[in-house]
Order: structure tokens, then C-alpha cells, then sequence
């Protein structure tokens, strides 16, 4: 598809946006949101013809990348034939996506209940820990993201929860493992799994273990800065679990369907969960759909008791055609195998030349298609380029490092003094040299505040 340029067209469009798009996590007057035109693949472009590759994937959910002509196709057949069915009816979009999921997702999480999205997946299995286990409490990490809604948000461990922690119910966050900036004095990823677990074990037994119905965990925290866990530490929490009887739920929606070049991260870890949420990349994203996947024990609970929630679009047919089109285009087109061995081929590799090059890099770091880089000030002190939750001037580094990648040509994910490296999983090895080069660019310029 050739770029639409018409730059009158796009003045229109955000005179629009301006006037009444209410935005996400923004001050409203503050933004200037790019006017897209369009999308195909990795790319975007807006109305002046510009082009950007995508190295963010959306919100890390366009897994397979723009419009992919099978999955438009699916949405469109779906759309002829039945568009939207109400959620106690058996649908065959609906009951083929189910199917679909339980056989790749681990253990015996073999009933999937669908959500419009990650926040709410979290919600009800936060909402089915407590039910199963007749317990209130739940524990979750503080370099977390698990959603905007209500409880989700209060689970998140991200500052962004700071706003909305009027209404906290029951959670207890904790230290998750991050060997570059140990919570533990962890020099090696051994001590960094002990140390972190022993916390885990006394926060547990302060807290009451007789108390606590779940803990959540990102199997990959993503947002909060991809810190891949060390070995060893996700097989301690299940055991933690079991020996308490805590309900152990996987947050996957940033990580599931081949991120981390697995179907589920929690397969890079042999790790079974009770109870993992879902979304994004199970449809791409190109229609709203999350779910929370159900191990036998706790779906037996709610076999002749029943389940206290529900949702008006759950499982909406146009969504699930199109997680049964993705999957499909997954595996016929090696999506989940390019991202792990491009992964480690090219981009890895890549991430690390450019970091022997630019002293603003103070750790690389991902796996599969899920890499971040850390800036820092000084590599010494691994002081971060910005201080946490900067504003204003004092983002005026990473700001003009993401300039500097759009003036490239890559749209760069930015968050704090970290950049994502996260395009679509069905990248090509020239777009990751692209992408590489266009970082390599703005690196140059980040340096500058070191
Ligand atoms: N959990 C994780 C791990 C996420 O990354 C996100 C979204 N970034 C959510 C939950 C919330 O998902 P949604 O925005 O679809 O509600």
C-alpha cells in the first residue's frame, strides 16, 4: 500500500482528535498526538507521506504486524456471517479461539473465560483467586503493569498507580528480581533468586499466608522494563504457592502469544500457572480481546457454583475469528520461531554492538522479540538518564532521543530512561537493520546528556 499524502486531510483529522479525543494517561493540553494515515506491516505513516517502522508494536500487541491480508479476510467473513452473538451462547468463532488457546497454553489451563482486554483478564482472575481460595489478599511486584481499571491498577507496582491508590483493596506489593538494580545486593543471578525469594517467603509469612488468595506476577514484567527473570525464581514461587495454597497467576498479556519467542513466556521457564491472563497479541490486537486461561482445580470450583461476573462483548465473535485467523498465521508463516531466532541472530546481538558504541546505554537486555535498553547518565553509578517519573525539562533527554528515532524513521517505545525494542514478531532481518540504524542515530544523541 502506497502512503496517503494529503496533508489537508491529516490538519482535519487532528483538528478533530484535538477538539474531542479524550486521551489516555495524558494532560490533555499537553500532547500532540500524530495524525496515521495508515499502517501495513511494520510500518505506519501519517498524512505528509512520512513513514515510520514500528518498533513498538502499537502497545506491543500487533504481533503480526499491519493488516495482515488473512486476518482482515477472517474479520471480514466473520462480519458477513455473524457479526456479534451474545456471550451465553455456544458461537463457533468463539468455542474454535477457546480451543485454540487451551492447547498451546501450559499445564491444564484448559477453560478460558474472554475479557474486552488485559485490565479486565486481570480483574477476573484476581476476582477468581478470592472465590476459589476464600482469601482476600493479593500480592503483586512493584515494577509491575497489570492494567487501568480499578483493581488492576492497584495491583500495578508502577507509579501511575500512585493516582488511583485511593481506592487499594487488599494488595501488598513486593520485590521482584532486577539484578541491575538489586533490591537484594545480588552480584549474580543465583543471589538475586534466593535473596528475592527469601523476600517473597517473609513477606508471605508477615502477611499471613492463610491470608493471601493470589500472587501475581508478569512472567516478563514488560512495561515496567523487561527484566527477563533469573532461573530458578518463577519455579520458587510456584513453590510457594503450593506449599501455601496461594492461587499463582501469570500476567501474559504483554508476554503471551511469542513475544518472548515461546507461545507463553511461562514455557521459557517450564513454570505452570493457575491461572494466566491474556491479550494483545492473541488477535494482534486487531479487534479487543483478552482472557484469563483456567487450570481444572479452580475451573471445578465454579462447576456447580456459579461464576459471579461477566462481560456484554465476552468472546465477541469478530474478536475471536480474528485470534483464530492469528493463530492461524502464526504457526502456518514460523511467526513465534523468527521471533526467537532473529531475536537472538540479530537483534540481541545488534542491541549489544550498539551499546559498546554509546556510553548512555547502561544495560541491554530481552529475549525473543522483548529487548530493552537502559540509559543511564553514567555507566558507573548506572545513575538513569531521567529520574524516575520525570517531567518536563527533566525529560528533555529521552525526548529528544525519541525525536531523533522518528527523524530516523523507527517509532521508538519510550518509558522512564528505557527504550523497547518490540517491533512485530514477523519482522524482517533488513527492518531490524533498519531499526538498528535508526537507534545507532538517536543514541547519539542521548550520549550527549551523559
Ligand atoms: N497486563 C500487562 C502485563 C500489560 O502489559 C497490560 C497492557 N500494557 C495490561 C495488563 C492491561 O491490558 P489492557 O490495556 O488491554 O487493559
Amino acid at each position: 500500500m502506497t502512503p496517503q499524502t494529503d496533508p489537508q486531510a491529516g490538519a482535519a483529522v487532528k483538528a478533530a482528535d484535538r477538539a474531542h479525543v479524550f486521551h489516555s494517561w495524558s494532560a490533555q493540553e499537553l500532547i500532540d498526538p500524530l495524525a496515521v494515515a495508515g499502517a501495513q506491516g511494520s510500518y505506519f505513516w501519517d498524512y505528509d507521506g512520512k513513514r515510520y517502522l514500528d518498533l513498538t508494536s502499537g502497545l506491543v500487541y500487533a504481533n503480526i504486524g499491519y493488516q495482515h491480508p488473512k486476518v482482515v479476510a477472517a474479520i471480514q467473513e466473520q462480519a458477513a456471517h455473524l457479526t456479534t452473538f451474545a456471550p451465553a451462547f455456544a458461537v463457533e468463532a468463539r468455542s474454535e479461539a477457546a480451543r485454540l488457546i487451551a492447547e498451546r497454553t501450559p499445564g491444564d489451563l484448559d477453560k478460558i473465560f474472554f475479557t474486552n482486554g488485559g485490565a479486565d483478564a486481570v480483574e477476573h482472575a484476581v476476582r477468581m483467586a478470592r472465590l476459589h481460595t476464600g482469601r482476600a489478599k493479593v500480592l503483586s511486584a512493584y515494577r509491575s503493569y497489570h492494567g487501568g481499571t480499578q483493581q488492576a491498577v492497584n495491583l500495578t507496582g508502577d507509579p501511575r498507580r500512585w493516582a488511583s491508590d485511593t481506592a487499594t483493596a487488599g494488595v501488598v506489593h513486593f520485590w521482584a528480581p532486577y539484578l541491575y538494580r538489586s533490591r537484594f545486593y545480588a552480584e549474580t543471578e543465583e543471589q538475586e533468586t534466593a535473596r528475592a525469594l527469601e523476600h517473597l517467603e517473609t513477606t508471605i509469612a508477615f502477611e499471613g499466608p492463610g491470608t493471601i488468595a493470589a500472587i501475581i506476577l508478569e512472567t516478563v514484567p514488560g512495561t515496567a522494563g523487561i527484566m527477563v527473570p533469573p532461573p530458578g525464581y518463577l519455579a520458587g514461587v510456584r513453590e510457594l504457592c503450593d506449599t501455601h495454597g496461594i492461587v499463582f497467576v501469570l500476567d501474559e498479556v504483554m508476554a503471551g502469544f511469542g513475544r518472548t519467542g515461546e507461545w507463553f513466556a511461562a514455557d521459557l521457564f517450564d513454570v505452570k500457572p493457575d491461572l494466566m491472563t491474556f491479550a494483545k497479541g492473541v488477535n494482534s490486537g486487531y479487534v479487543p480481546l483478552g482472557g484469563v486461561a483456567i487450570s481444572g482445580a479452580i475451573a471445578e470450583t465454579f462447576a456447580r457454583r456459579p461464576y459471579p461476573g461477566g462481560l456484554t462483548y465476552s468472546g465477541h465473535p469478530l474478536a475471536c475469528a480474528a485470534a483464530v485467523a492469528t493463530i492461524g498465521v502464526m504457526a502456518q508463516e514460523g511467526i513465534v520461531e523468527n521471533a526467537r531466532d532473529l531475536g537472538a541472530s540479530v537483534v540481541g546481538p545488534g542491541l549489544r554492538e550498539l551499546a559498546e558504541r554509546h556510553v548512555s546505554v547502561g544495560e541491554v537486555r530481552g529475549v525473543g522479540m522483548f529487548w530493552a535498553l537502559e540509559l543511564v547518565k553514567n555507566r558507573e553509578t548506572r545513575e538513569p538518564l531521567v529520574p524516575y517519573n520525570a517531567a518536563g525539562e527533566a525529560n528533555a533527554a529521552m525526548a529528544a532521543f525519541g525525536a531523533a528515532a522518528k527523524k530516523a524513521g523507527a517509532w521508538p517505545f519510550v518509558n522512564m530512561n528505557r527504550t523497547h525494542f518490540v517491533p512485530p514478531l514477523n519482522v524482517s532481518e533488513s527492518e531490524v537493520k533498519e531499526g538498528l540504524a535508526a537507534l545507532d542515530a538517536a543514541l547519539t544523541v542521548a550520549d550527549e546528556y551523559t
